[in-house]
């Protein structure tokens, strides 16, 4: 796989990079992603509804294969039984990028999905941490830049979106139970208000803005990326001005 995007439920990855994602597919790369709970303790719809809901939007961007664990929701990282999972996830897709939540959003789970994810990532490579699979270790962690953070970290990339926002927000639309959609009863949360997709696709002008292009997605790298040909790496940006 090139790449693994691991949210916590069902939806975070569309809504944190679903147009990197959908444009990484378009240029011909394996793209998997993988959620860590089926969303059971959402306010609104059933694990089913959210899992037919989740295959179309992974129809719509393309995904090379999109996986369902049953950590529970709410409970992601309680059970060490979780990070072994994680490990086994990661040396049978051996991904080149994982992507995945930052330390600080608002959600519990995202929190702990982000420390999980980088312990898995570290004892991937770990030859006596034993599940049987050869060890791995992915080239980069990234984390994505939520909209919802009171203070975002300073991106370290923003990849231009542009061609796939569309995707993106059609993504979104696919989880019919999540966000608004007069059609559906259930109680309103902050994701189902109406203006909740102006909200993310003025997100995504944001960090488009950063960067000189209509649309952006924002992501975070620890540590400093080693850059072995630096001519090679911004070619694709020559003639763009600085
Ligand atoms: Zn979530």
């Amino acid at each position: 796989m090139d790449v693994l995007a691991i949210g916590a439920h069902p939806d975070d990855c569309e809504l944190l990079m679903g147009g990197t994602l959908a444009k990484l597919a378009e240029r011909g790369y394996r793209v998997a992603v993988a959620d860590l709970t089926r969303g059971e303790c959402g306010s609104r719809g059933t694990p089913e509804m959210r899992s037919a809901e989740a295959a179309e939007a992974a129809r719509i961007l393309g995904l090379t294969k999109r996986i369902a664990l049953d950590l529970g929701d709410s409970r992601i990282g309680l059970d060490p039984g979780h990070r072994l999972e994680l490990v086994r996830l990661i040396r049978a897709e051996r991904p080149t990028l994982i992507f995945s939540h930052g330390p600080d959003e608002r959600h519990p789970d995202h929190r702990r999905a982000c420390q999980l994810v980088r312990e898995a990532c570290f004892f991937a490579n770990v030859a006596g941490f034993d599940t049987g699979q050869e060890r791995f270790g992915p080239a980069a962690l990234i984390e994505f830049v939520g909209g919802t953070l009171a203070a975002p970290p300073t991106p370290s990339f923003v990849v231009p979106i542009n061609e796939t926002i569309e995707k993106k927000m059609a993504a979104m639309r696919a989880y019919k139970s999540q966000f608004y959609n007069p059609e559906f009863e259930g109680p309103e949360t902050r994701l189902s208000r109406k203006g909740f997709d102006q909200f993310i696709e003025s997100v995504a002008r944001f960090w488009g803005t950063l960067i000189g292009e209509n649309y952006g997605e924002a992501f975070v790298m620890r540590g400093i990326p080693a850059i072995e040909d630096p001519v090679a790496h911004f070619r694709e940006k020559a003639g763009k001005g600085i």
